[in-house]
């Protein structure tokens, strides 16, 4: 049997729940740090780490799951969608979203969650970025434009914009969102086809990789089309302050990074888990100072 140290004590103890983020790749993930350092503040003793994992791979990763040798795992790109065929039980977000991020283990069943929804719920929440009725333009048509889109029609935006260099994607994505929201307004666009009306007023969310380390300096949305009356979000976590982020902050727009919706993913990945409101006891100033150092 393996031997983990306890947190609190230093001991090892076969007790110790163990938890992981799959994907290809995943050594630049931040997950672990994160719940490392919720486990530690908190007192669980339990373990987070990264696997490396092909979706051929992924079998061997449910035997750990149903033998309880793993308890729970996040899942990343590009598993998120090639995953749910091996589940048991899938939410109505996930069958909304088609993409699952979080899975849990109960009497050897395997529960499939999509919790990067409620992470940008929440982070839009406590930045008290109100989108009922808004407009919003998102920017990419990936995975994560799934997840964002559908927390905004949850949320009631009234009116979509999606820009995204492949338009095949924007319209999967424009489908997708109707079929879940048919009564919002979507439109695939450019940056140039956009009024002035439209660009004020607009809530901006950058859901592309464009601005991820290492291409600190790039950004998807050209420069002059940022306006300081608009609301910007980029889900990029990794700068902290990407290209995007620092132009809207040096015209004076309302603007939010990534990361608070990082944690608010993991944070309800905890309470999936635990089955307990452990996202309650953690203090999200602390955290978010603390893993910014590793953006
Ligand atoms: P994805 O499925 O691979 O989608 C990538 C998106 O970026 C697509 O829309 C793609 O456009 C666009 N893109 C990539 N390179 C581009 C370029 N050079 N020019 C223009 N567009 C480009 O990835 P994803 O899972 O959606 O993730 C996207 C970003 O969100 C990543 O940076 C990821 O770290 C971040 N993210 C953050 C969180 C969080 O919790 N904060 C959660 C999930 C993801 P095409 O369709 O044309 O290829």
């Amino acid at each position: 049997m393996c031997k983990f140290r306890n947190i609190k004590t230093g001991e090892s103890t076969a007790a110790m729940k163990r938890f992981a983020v799959i994907g290809n790749p995943v050594a630049h993930s931040l997950s672990p740090r994160l719940h490392k350092y919720v486990f530690k503040k908190l007192g669980i003793d339990a373990n987070y780490s990264a696997i490396q994992c092909t979706e051929k791979q992924f079998p061997e990763i449910i035997d750990r799951l149903r033998s309880g040798q793993l308890n729970g795992i996040n899942v990343t790109l590009p598993l998120k969608q090639s995953v749910i065929p091996y589940l048991d039980v899938f939410d109505k977000h996930v069958k909304a979203i088609g993409a699952v991020n979080c899975i849990a283990v109960k009497n050897r069943k395997l529960f499939g969650h999509n919790t990067d929804w409620i992470g940008f719920q929440k982070a839009l929440e406590n930045a008290k970025i109100q989108v009922d009725g808004a407009t919003c333009i998102i920017v990419g048509a990936g995975g994560a434009a799934r997840s964002v889109g559908y927390a905004l029609g949850m949320n009631n935006v009234k009116k979509f914009i999606i820009i995204n260099r492949t338009t095949k994607r924007a319209e999967d994505l424009k489908q997708l969102i109707l079929s879940i929201f048919p009564d919002v307004k979507i439109d695939i666009s450019k940056w140039c086809e956009l009024d002035l009306e439209v660009l004020y007023q607009a809530l901006i969310v950058n859901c592309t990789s464009v601005g991820m380390v290492p291409n600190v300096n790039d950004c998807p949305v050209p420069e002059k089309y940022l306006l300081p009356s608009q609301t910007i979000i980029d889900i990029i976590y990794s700068p902290f302050r990407t290209k995007l982020y620092r132009v809207g902050q040096s015209i004076g727009t309302k603007t939010l990074s990534g990361l608070p919706m990082l944690i608010h993913q993991a944070l309800a990945s905890f309470d999936i888990w635990f089955n307990e409101p452990i996202s309650e006891k953690v203090q999200m100033d602390e955290l978010q100072d603390f893993l910014k150092q590793y953006c």
